[in-house]
């Protein structure tokens, strides 16, 4: 196994690079992960790889929607089980929501493996000390918290196909989806049937951040961290959130690319 140094600069790009090549090796994702993950990783050089003062206003937006929520859910696909799904997970838990494996090219097999991978992922969570200034039986609330996804007995009203195959416990019936690197498609659909729809994509222009309720343009694993923080202090939402002002301004940390160096 190759070793990166402590202090390589790229250090967290080379970990998280390796995470998709060994989850894809694994069956976990498909082949086309990686493309996606790149296309990521553009945007967020662009961003100076960090989470700006809008996405900090977003993600807290976003926390504050979902705790407000009747029937909230975290909708993950692979690359968001590899990279977030240990935070994922935690904040599934202070809120107490059911996290649903939805994948663009679904087979039964990769189904059944991000399954596996998410129930291990939340056995390993539940056995860690409650999060900074949560109170309560912490491994009760993470081994509460529901994988959905296999079940397929929900349907997504407007898309066609494999597509449309939902979970009717979780997006279904939810009100509120935080959903990262969603497609463009599934997305205008989630928002045209009424839900609010929570999207994080690096790419302020991709048609999923244009569509979205609330979009959070940051990195998925730095977002979740900072979600799991913001659900527990429990923030208001703010009735008058601006999504075409928010990616706005990360068009703007985009072009200023240069000024910010
Ligand atoms: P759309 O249909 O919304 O236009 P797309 O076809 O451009 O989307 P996909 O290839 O389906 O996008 O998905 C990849 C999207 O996810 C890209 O917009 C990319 O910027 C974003 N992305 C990839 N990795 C990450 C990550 N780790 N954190 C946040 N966003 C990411």
């Amino acid at each position: 196994m190759v070793k990166i140094p402590k202090v390589h600069p790229r250090r967290k790009s080379l970990i998280s690079r390796k995470a998709i090549v060994d989850a894809t090796k694994q069956g976990l994702l498909a082949d086309s992960a990686m493309i996606a993950h790149g296309r990521g990783e553009a945007f967020d050089y662009l961003l100076g790889e960090k989470t700006s003062e809008i996405a900090k206003l977003s993600i807290k937006e976003s926390a504050a929607r979902l705790i407000s929520a009747k029937h909230p859910v975290i909708s993950v696909n692979g690359n968001t089980a590899v990279l977030a799904g240990k935070s994922l997970i935690r904040v599934a838990a202070v809120i107490q929501c059911p996290i649903e494996i939805n994948i663009y090219y679904r087979t039964e097999k990769r189904m059944d493996l991000l399954h596996d991978y998410l129930e291990s992922q939340k056995l390993e969570v539940s056995k860690e000390d409650n999060p900074i200034n949560w109170h309560g039986d912490w491994e009760s609330a993470v081994m509460a918290v529901k994988i959905l996804g296999k079940e397929e007995d929900g349907k997504i009203e407007g898309l066609e196909g494999p597509r449309a195959i939902c979970s009717a416990e979780g997006i279904e019936r939810a009100d509120v989806i935080l959903v990262p690197l969603e497609d463009g498609d599934r997305c205008e659909v989630l928002v045209s049937l009424g839900k609010n729809v929570l999207v994080v994509d690096l790419n302020p222009l991709s048609r999923s951040a244009k569509m979205a309720t609330v979009t959070i343009v940051d990195e998925v694993s730095r977002m979740a961290e900072l979600l799991l923080q913001y659900v527990i202090e429990n923030p208001s939402d703010n009735t008058e959130w601006n999504n075409d002002l928010a990616l706005k301004e990360s068009l703007e940390i985009i072009s200023n690319y240069y000024v910010n160096q």
